[in-house]
């Protein structure tokens, strides 16, 4: 039977086998999620644990699970079998499943699957500790109660991005969204800002060892909203105070709502340079009917305002989206909507999935998942294929121009080539000459290809 944290705890150490305090994280879904991961690595970190990237040596194995869709559960349940044989060679091995898909199966991923020790929730990583020693004494562990009040504010995350020049800082976590298809407010609770006090505080000692683009984190970052002592700070405050640290470094942030984008934060980002110019603003369809019914707040006229807005305030600021393909009853003129909206955009670059039905969502209890895999998947494909036309139209414009790029390291095909990104998110490859990572370089655009800028420095 499954037990939750606090229990007597009766350690395999006491009975003279002596724990693998090594362990091994593996990260599913979102950059909330990778932030999360920094979090638990720092919280078993306190308590003799060490990370190691190598599965085969860890006495612990934890998956970070993402929930959103079923295929990435799927991807889950399927990953857990390839890990029995690991278990099965050495019987010690605890193996915890964490995060979204926790939160959302409880007690049920064990009964599903005998090889899971630990069930334990996003608002529960405190307890890992005591919960990782009570499934070592032979108990099942589980801990999935949500908070209202967790932040992990206090602790600072160990850094698992590989290439020390760019990273995530979470700002709030969970959503008060009730957006029809999504299963984020279940599995993530109701939301909660950080204490900016923190915020600025880890981004400060990021900069301080090298990093120079850190991207704020939330489900719906326009929303962010924090009083202590009396003081409120809103989303435009908390961005302004971190690009204030130094111009050297680069403030982005995700994701940000349409009905709650305010001309406040567009104003602050036009004052300074260090903010970046992309904005990454979910539409997920064009179509009025089916916004509706998204439950998601805008209208399509509300959207088209807010990217004229954006475009008045930041006229060089890229833009990108997340569509949904075939969300219940959406008709062909629906979907035409959506198609005649992201072209009307010339977004820079999208996310678009298929619709997926999440059990106990709005969507699923109330609205039937009726459009068929094959049209789905052919919207889907339509979208996919628009988009990379308007990807490539964008990239098309860029050549010619010089733009600063932040230099993250090695290209990906070359050892002779370096990458980096614009302050429009655009990956830039270039000779690599004498420049280091971490430096700022003027690339003048030469050619693209469907994914990458390609250039050559310039001295300005
Ligand atoms: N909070 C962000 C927002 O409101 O846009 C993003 C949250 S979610 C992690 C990322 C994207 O997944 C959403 O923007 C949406 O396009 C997609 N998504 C969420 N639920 C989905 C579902 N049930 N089926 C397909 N896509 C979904
Ligand atoms: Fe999900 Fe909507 Fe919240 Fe985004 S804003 S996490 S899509 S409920």
């Amino acid at each position: 039977m499954a037990r939750g944290a606090g229990c007597r705890v009766q350690g395999a150490e006491k009975s003279g086998i002596k724990m693998n305090r090594k362990v091994y994280i593996e990260t599913y879904g979102c950059q909330m999620n990778v932030a999360d991961s920094e979090v638990v690595v720092s919280i078993l970190g306190d308590k003799g644990y060490q990370a190691t990237d190598d599965i085969n040596e860890a006495g612990l194995i934890l998956i970070n699970t993402c929930s959103i869709r079923e295929n990435a559960e799927k991807r889950i349940w399927s990953r857990l079998s390839t890990i029995k044989h690991i278990k099965k060679m050495n019987k010690h091995v605890i193996v915890g499943l964490i995060g979204c898909m926790a939160e959302r199966l409880k007690e049920r991923v064990i009964e599903a699957n005998q090889l899971v020790d630990l069930v334990v929730g996003p608002d529960a990583y405190r307890e890992l500790p005591a919960l990782v020693a009570e499934a070592e004494s032979g108990h099942k562990a589980v801990n999935v109660l949500l908070s209202h009040e967790e932040t992990y504010a206090d602790i600072t995350p160990v850094r698992m991005d590989k290439n020390g020049v760019s990273s995530f800082v979470s700002i709030m976590r969970g959503c008060n969204n009730m957006c029809s298809y999504c299963v984020v407010p279940y599995v993530r609770g109701a939301e909660r800002s950080r204490d900016p006090e923190s915020v600025i505080m880890e981004v400060t000692e990021l900069f301080k060892s090298g990093y120079r683009d850190v991207t704020l984190l939330g489900q719906n970052v326009d929303s962010y909203n924090r009083v202590s002592d009396g003081n409120k700070t809103g989303f435009p405050e908390l961005l302004e105070k971190t690009a204030q640290i130094d111009p050297l470094l680069r403030v982005r942030f995700s994701t940000s709502h349409p009905k709650d984008l305010s001309d406040d934060l567009l104003k602050t980002i036009a004052r300074y340079n260090n903010i970046c110019r992309h904005i990454h603003l979910p539409a997920q369809s064009g179509s009025n009917r089916i916004l509706k019914l998204m439950n998601r707040e805008y209208t399509r006229e509300w959207f088209i305002d807010r990217i004229n807005t954006i475009r008045s305030f930041i006229p060089d600021c890229s833009l990108s989206t997340d569509m949904i393909a075939g969300f219940c009853t959406e008709t062909e003129e629906d979907h035409l909507a959506s198609l005649s909206l992201m072209e009307w955009a010339g977004f820079d670059f999208a996310y678009m999935f298929k619709y997926s039905e999440r059990p106990g969502t709005r969507a699923a209890r109330k609205y039937p998942d009726d459009i068929p895999e094959e049209i789905k998947t052919r919207r889907l494909n339509e979208m996919i294929n628009l988009q990379n036309k308007l990807s490539a139209v964008s990239k098309k414009k860029d050549i010619g121009k010089v733009f600063e790029v932040l230099i993250e390291g090695a290209s990906k095909r070359s050892a002779e080539q370096l990458s980096g990104r614009t302050t429009q998110n655009k990956v830039v490859v270039f000779p690599k000459e004498n420049f280091k990572k971490g430096e700022y370089v003027q690339i003048r655009i030469e050619k693209s290809t469907s994914a990458t800028l390609i250039g050559k420095a310039v001295n300005i």
